[in-house]
């Protein structure tokens, strides 16, 4: 596990890299940030985190930072966005994933 924070579900033992925690203030945790794009401007991880909250729905997810009780379990988890197997890489991942399904526009309009 080369980066510091992961979403991880630990039921399916799978997780998705958040990135480095920034703290700017000290302890508190503003973000995490993956490499120099930021996080919500990087579509695939984005579109892999909303997927990954609907897939695990119901299950104990966990947000997990270096020295934390569980980090180094990680280890043993599947990696989304991962690219060395068993991991899974975010094409596989998001391959049949449609993040607009449930825009408003696309919903029927109640006529009361
Ligand atoms: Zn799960």
């Amino acid at each position: 596990m080369s980066l510091d924070g992961w979403l991880a579900c630990t039921e399916c033992r799978i997780c998705l890299a958040l990135g480095k925690p920034i703290r700017p203030d000290g302890d508190n945790i503003r973000y995490f940030q993956v490499g120099y794009t930021a996080n919500s401007a990087q579509s695939d991880l984005t579109r892999a985190l909303w997927k990954f909250l609907a897939d695990h729905a119901g299950h104990p997810l966990r947000v997990l930072v270096t020295g934390q009780p569980g980090y180094d379990d990680l280890e043993h988890f599947i990696e989304i966005g991962g690219d060395a197997a068993p991991d899974i890489p975010f094409e596989e991942y998001l391959q049949d994933f449609r993040a607009d399904f449930g825009r408003a526009a696309d919903r029927p309009l109640s006529t009361g």
